[in-house]
């Protein structure tokens, strides 16, 4: 049954998108002075509340202060600088050449805003999740609607505070809430749809956009593999290694999820995971859930699942070869390598998501490959190798959204490359100048000279001179 606040909700939602709907088509003309004010004031608002960002993640799954600075801080100022310096350049009508079969037109790309847009984030990055976007959002000259993720509470409430602070709720509005809101907002015609979590909340939104033919950015997860082949620096690659995959406590879409290792360098790697494990969480042998630079585990419902996981595993044969410790009522689960997984168990079917990391090995590369292929397509390929026909030879024989030579994770951060994955793990791209096309309708404009043309000649009646201009149109494509 409806119930009286439901209803309240769904009116406020209807008035904020009516009103949005009005401030778009004002929006499609504005100028990309207008936009950069609206991304200065961000920036500022940013930078004078770092403290309360750091606290506020801290709170939701105690995030450390260096890895907020780096993952929800930095990247944004870094997409918001991005945007300031070149959003002139992006918004640039792009002139085309013309054929010959058109002579007399000439013709240009020209980017307008889609209009209303809604941006659904995730629970673990939950601040650049939702504002990198939103970032985008603006460059292109749209209204906003956002929604964070229920799951990290004071990081949506502050978000909630910054939207209020910043924007009226005709050009930026959010509404906090689990599904019922979600699917609220899901029911209106939106003019694009960014969402960014699992693939299969990613289907429900998907069937949603196509009630009103929105068009949708899916920025999803999946399994990630990574590769260690025989000619990989071993010590090299493990700390990257372990630094991607438990930084935010392994809650990462683009975390390796799972290990390929060529069987010589199986024993090398693993000594020297433990190592790294030790060295970054454990320096002064205090035990790594008293270090101040690991996160907790999101929730109980998410801690559960993982413990499963990791009892399947072992059930099946899996071997654990460091870490294996939990704590329900903290959160907390250690860094823990599993090796030899069956590739039956819940760990090599689904996404991990969390502090586990699987590890096989394999004797040719192709055997890796078909591992892969097996999979659905990946956000993210990693692979260490020192031979460049290796990586090369996985990046053509694979599909992925993204891919790594010799180190994981950081291709989030490059603002020229677009980030997004494949199928299972995603439609469209997001960051940069990728996101400000996610958000832009790319119009296709010609414009075409009074009185005579070379078309007007093709029309009816079609007499011989007709016939003859478009034989020589084809002969000469
Ligand atoms: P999720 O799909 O459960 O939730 C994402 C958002 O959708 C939340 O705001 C949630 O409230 C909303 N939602 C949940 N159920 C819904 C429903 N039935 N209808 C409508 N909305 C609904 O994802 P999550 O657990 O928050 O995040 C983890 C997933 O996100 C992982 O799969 C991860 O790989 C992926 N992810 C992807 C990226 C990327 O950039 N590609 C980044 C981070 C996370």
């Amino acid at each position: 049954m409806e119930t009286l606040a439901y209803l309240r909700l769904k009116e406020t939602i209807q008035d904020t998108f009516d009103k949005q709907k009005e401030q778009a088509i004002r929006l499609r003309s504005s100028n990309a002075e207008e936009r950069l004010v609206k991304l200065k004031k961000l920036k500022e608002w940013i930078l004078t509340h770092k403290d309360a960002i750091r606290e506020a993640l801290y709170q939701d799954f105690r995030k450390p202060a260096a890895e907020v600075d780096m993952t929800e801080i930095y990247v944004v100022l870094a997409e918001i600088n991005h945007a300031l310096k070149d959003l002139k350049k992006w918004m640039k009508d792009e002139p085309v050449s013309t054929p010959l079969s058109l002579l007399g037109t000439s013709s240009y790309v020209q980017y307008e805003p889609k209009g209303v847009c809604l941006i659904i984030a995730p629970w673990n990055y939950p601040f650049n999740l939702m504002v990198g976007p939103l970032v985008s959002a603006i460059a292109a000259g749209n209204t906003a609607i956002l929604k964070p993720s229920e799951m990290t509470p004071h990081t949506a409430r502050l978000l909630v505070q910054m939207v209020g602070d910043l924007f009226y709720p005709a050009e930026v509005a959010i509404f906090e809430g689990e599904v019922e809101v979600s699917t609220m907002l899901l029911n209106l015609p939106f003019d694009h749809i960014f969402f960014t979590g699992s693939p299969q909340v990613g289907k429900i939104v998907m069937r949603a956009a196509a009630e009103h033919l929105t068009s949708v950015t899916l920025e999803l997860g999946g399994k990630s593999p990574a590769i260690i082949d025989a000619s990989a620096n071993i010590a090299d690659a493990a700390g990257k290694i372990v630094y991607g995959k438990f930084v935010n406590c392994g809650q990462t879409c683009i975390a390796p999820d799972y290990l390929l290792v060529h069987e010589s360098k199986i024993a090398p790697l693993i000594d020297a995971m433990k190592e790294q494990i030790d060295k970054m969480y454990n320096a002064d042998d205090k035990g790594i859930h008293a270090s101040a630079d690991y996160a907790r585990i999101v929730n109980e419902k998410h801690f559960d699942r993982l413990n499963e996981m990791l009892n399947d595993v072992q059930a099946k044969g899996g071997q654990v070869i460091k870490g294996g410790m939990v704590n329900r009522a903290d959160r907390y689960m250690e860094p823990t390598l599993v090796l030899n997984p069956s590739d039956d168990s819940q760990i090599m079917q689904e996404e991990i998501f969390g502090p586990i990391l699987p590890i096989k090995t394999y004797q040719n590369i192709q055997e890796a490959i078909d591992l892969i292929n097996q999979k659905p397509k990946p956000l993210a390929l990693y692979v260490f190798s020192q031979e460049k026909e290796c990586s090369q030879e996985v990046l053509e024989k694979t599909s992925a959204g993204g891919a790594l030579i010799n180190d994981c994770v950081l291709h989030f951060l490059h603002p020229e490359l677009p980030f997004g994955g494949v199928n299972n793990s995603g439609i469209g791209k997001a960051h940069g100048y990728f996101g400000f096309k996610a958000f832009s309708n790319e119009k296709g404009v010609m414009k075409q000279r009074t009185g005579l043309t070379a078309t007007k000649l093709l029309h009816p009646p079609y007499g011989a001179k007709a016939k003859r201009i478009i034989d020589t149109m084809i002969k000469y494509l």
